[in-house]
């Protein structure tokens, strides 16, 4: 058993380190988040340092890396910043998609747009009636010759409002068959005739932002069907374990940061004539803080390792997912503890990983429905 990552995975990660304290320093990713602006620029660094290719394969422009390299790009960006990482990876995952179930005619279109930077792809299932209800999607499209026309509302969508994004959303297309054969996932513009985006008040991921969005006959074409009619729940349920490996290696990116800088401050706060983390109480946190984030980090690696191997991953990312959200949510609230007021007040930056790290348990799929998911695949079917 080896737990080393190759060279070529250190010098990316390494490389990805530099691209962040060079485009991402501390002081403007608080700006970003206090002013609730996206950094266009970064984005488009990512672009030009190849990050939109990196899980690609060569044939259709990528860089041919593989979930464990993914993994690795999402938790250093994470540990800048989970929020800013959304942009990165919900696009990447949306195009995965593409790749899996797309025509060669549409690979040809869309993955060049989201590799050079012209198109951000994000992610449209959710509805007021449809959370954890995924099969409760009301929004409907319609055959209408070489169109089909959109009528309905997204809610969560994330980055929906940033420039140029692609909404890949879930539509009704059939309401008289069972919901598994009636979903279609279709690719609709943000500013297509129609869309109207509201930016809603959150507790955390300021930046990218997420959005409700209405749809109102809204024409679009009908070559941006991906996967064929009715094949909308076959992508969702790929799409959304890759969605929820990387989502696991964002967790303990922003849970490393976290425990960073709760060590940093107790080693530096002085009470009582001495460094708050000698104090056996904050002492004991601290460690159970690095062996809880050391835990979750092992079932990510495996999980991405294991996809990376073509390998069924359901169970283990599954359990990825459902440990390092808690984990990451339990982790920022413990670093709020450690610094006391300090932790809350804006000047610093654990009140933002702590409301960053609240949507981890529901964003993806609520632990709750993890846990479902696990308990079926013990065989202890749930409804
Ligand atoms: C910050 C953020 C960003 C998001 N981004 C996106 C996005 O980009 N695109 C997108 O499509 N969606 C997005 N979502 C939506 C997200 O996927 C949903 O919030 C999530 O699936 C839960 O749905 P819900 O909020 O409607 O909660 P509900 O499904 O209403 O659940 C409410 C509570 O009931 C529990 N519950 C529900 N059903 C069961 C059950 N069968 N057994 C046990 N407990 C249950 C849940 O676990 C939860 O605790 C985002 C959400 C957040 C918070």
């Amino acid at each position: 058993m080896n737990f080393d990552f190759t060279e070529e995975q250190e010098m990316l990660r390494e490389s990805v380190i530099k691209l962040m304290a060079r485009h991402a320093p501390p002081e403007s990713v608080r700006k970003w988040d206090r002013d609730r602006a996206f950094p266009e620029d970064l984005y488009q660094a990512w672009v030009e340092a190849g990050l939109l290719r990196l899980p690609f394969p060569v044939e259709v422009g990528g860089l041919g890396g593989d979930a464990l390299d993914l993994a690795l790009v999402v938790y250093e960006l994470s540990r800048v910043s989970a929020d800013l990482c959304m942009a990165y990876s919900g696009g990447v995952f949306c195009a995965l998609n593409i790749l899996r179930k797309g025509t060669p005619e549409q690979k040809a279109y869309w993955l060049p747009r989201l590799f050079d930077g012209r198109i951000k792809f994000v992610i449209g299932i959710s509805e007021p009636d449809a959370g954890s209800d995924v099969g409760n999607i009301h929004t409907t499209a319609v055959r209408d010759g070489d169109h089909y026309i959109v009528n309905g509302q997204k809610l969560w969508t994330t980055a929906a409002g940033l420039k140029n994004a692609v909404i890949c959303a879930y539509v009704k297309t059939d309401k008289a068959v069972h919901y598994r054969k009636g979903l279609t996932h279709i690719l609709i513009d943000n500013d297509a005739p129609g869309v109207e985006l509201r930016k809603l008040g959150m507790l955390g991921r300021r930046c990218v932002g997420t959005y409700e969005v209405f749809l109102r006959d809204t024409p679009v074409a009908a070559d941006r069907v991906i996967g064929g009619e009715g094949a909308g729940w076959d992508c969702l349920m790929g799409g959304l374990q890759f969605e929820r490996a990387v989502s696991a290696a964002g967790n303990c990116g922003g849970a490393q940061a976290v425990l960073d800088l709760a060590v940093k401050y107790a080693g530096e706060r002085v009470q009582f004539g001495q460094p708050i983390g000698s104090f056996q109480a904050i002492g004991h946190m601290l460690a159970d803080m690095q062996s809880e984030l050391e835990a979750g980090k092992m079932l990510t690696w495996r999980a991405a390792w294991l996809a990376a191997q073509k390998r069924d991953t359901l169970r283990e990312i599954t359990q990825a997912k459902l440990y390092t959200s808690e984990m990451y949510a339990k982790l920022a609230n413990m670093g709020v503890q450690i610094m006391g007021g300090y932790g809350l007040n804006e000047e610093f930056d654990m009140q933002r990983y702590f409301r960053d790290s609240r949507s981890a348990t529901i964003a993806a799929g609520t632990s709750q429905a993890q846990r479902n998911l696990l308990a079926n695949l013990m065989g202890l079917k749930s409804r």
